[in-house]
């Protein structure tokens, strides 16, 4: 189906052309004429699926078709979003939407200064993307009024959730239009994100262009089992190899995206890094840097990624498994946007058979697997072997040292910090 048939404004037809959307996605198909409707929406969308013009084509088109009589300082779309990278992006695409309408957007999140944002807020906004608790703060420190928000959108409620901004979601609701029209988007329906919806929508219209918790067809998935210590020399081998032209890696901790980095580049690799100890400025200016083809590696951990958008991402490398299955799902949604094909990899040790496992019930289907010739996992009698090893030298250590009680933070062998009793003081100074 294509965008004429919904009688859309010219202004906004000519900008989805430039946009170089022709059909819609199946999302939108069903997703934009509920929104006409004026009908409250909960739409089950995996990320790529083309859900940002899902909700902000029917949003802009009735604010068209209503022109506020009132001043501007009424903020008349609110949408909410987990992190700062995907608001700056809902907001980019938000802005070519809207590019030959007088409707202005602003972005709301942490990291950066309030008093630019409070300056701009208080001249007056249509539409605002914003991140739960920099506009609470916003909100308590009376630099804006949601009293006459009619469109609310929460994207990724279900991460939102995850990340805690359950308590910041509550205040918001009270403070915006009781009248207003609400759109939730989630990847996954949990239960928190069911009584969410229930507390907040009134018989809302179910979409589900997508199976929940299933990935995107057009993502082909596959397994590479490889000893953890192997991973970097995999990874830097078939890019080479395979020749890829970019690829976007997960690993589960920040230094361990923060090392990774540094070898990849020591290997020739040009690449960079985006994570949630990095500066919004940095962040913003690796992820330019890999977009405009400069990097060839973008490594990433969980929350920094969420909901990127790069435009023909063909490959995602799962360095280290995501702690939680769903997390998975979202991962791979980079890749294989807007029907384009995509392929995503996961390294899984031994280790993380467990969560691999995981992984394929939420799924629903099992993985390829494919062994990697060099780099076939050892033996369980050659780990179980290694294992004894570093225990007798632990041991050994243990009784040359004067033992402490302390209970610290060690990285264990996927980098993850994990609690080490009995700690000697060399130990836990090593550590600290
Ligand atoms: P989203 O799921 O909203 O993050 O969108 C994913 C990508 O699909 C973005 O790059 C959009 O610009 C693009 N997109 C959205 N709708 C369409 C469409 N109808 N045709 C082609 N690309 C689209």
């Amino acid at each position: 189906m294509r965008f004429e048939s919904f009688s859309f404004a010219p202004e906004i037809l000519r900008a989805i052309s430039e946009c170089g959307y022709e059909k819609m996605t199946p999302i939108q198909q069903q997703a934009i004429p509920a929104v006409r409707r004026g009908l409250d929406v909960l739409a089950s969308a995996q990320t790529g699926t083309g859900k940002t013009a899902a909700f902000a084509l029917p949003i802009l088109q009735k604010m068209v078709d209503n022109p506020s009589d009132t001043q501007r300082s009424n903020t008349r779309a609110l949408i909410l979003t987990p992190t700062r990278e995907l608001a700056s992006q809902i907001a980019d695409n938000v802005n070519d939407y809207a590019k030959y309408l007088d409707i202005n957007v602003a972005t709301i999140f942490g990291g950066v200064k309030m008093e630019t944002q409070a300056i701009k807020l208080k001249r007056g906004v249509d539409i605002i993307i914003a991140t739960p608790g920099r506009l609470l703060e916003h909100l308590t420190a009376c630099n804006l009024s949601l009293s006459n928000v009619d469109f609310l959108v929460l994207d990724e409620a279900d991460r939102m959730l995850d990340m805690g901004f359950s308590a910041e979601i509550q205040k918001l609701l009270q403070a915006v239009n009781s009248k207003r029209q609400n759109m939730m988007f989630s990847a996954t329906f949990s239960a928190p994100v069911k009584r969410l919806a229930s507390e907040m929508m009134v018989k809302p219209t179910i979409i589900t262009a997508d199976k929940q918790n299933t990935t995107a067809d057009t993502v082909s998935q596959v397994v590479y089992p490889v000893e953890q210590r192997r991973k970097r020399e995999l990874l830097s081998e078939l890019i080479g190899k395979k020749n890829w032209k970019q690829v976007l890696v997960f690993t589960a901790t920040r230094d361990a995206a923060d090392k990774l980095e540094k070898e990849l580049n020591l290997d020739g690799i040009p690449t960079a890094v985006v994570h949630g100890e990095k500066t919004q400025g940095t962040r913003r200016r690796s992820l330019r840097e890999f977009k405009e083809g400069k990097m060839r590696v973008l490594v990433a951990t969980e929350v920094a990624a969420r909901g990127l958008d790069i435009q023909g991402l063909e490959y995602v490398v799962n360095y280290d498994l995501p702690f939680l299955a769903e997390d998975y799902v979202h991962r791979i949604g980079r890749t294989g946007r807007a029907g384009k094909s995509g392929v995503a990899i996961s390294f899984v040790s031994r280790e993380e058979e467990r969560t691999l496992h995981d992984i394929e019930k939420l799924i629903g289907q099992k993985l390829r697997r494919v062994t990697i010739p060099g780099y076939e996992v050892g033996s369980r009698d050659v780990l179980i072997k290694h294992l004894q090893t570093r225990r007798s030298f632990a041991k050994k250590q243990q009784r040359s040292d004067n033992v402490g009680a302390q209970v610290v933070g060690e990285k264990n062998m996927q980098g993850r910090r994990v609690k080490v009793k009995n700690a000697s003081p060399a130990k836990i100074k090593k550590i600290k």
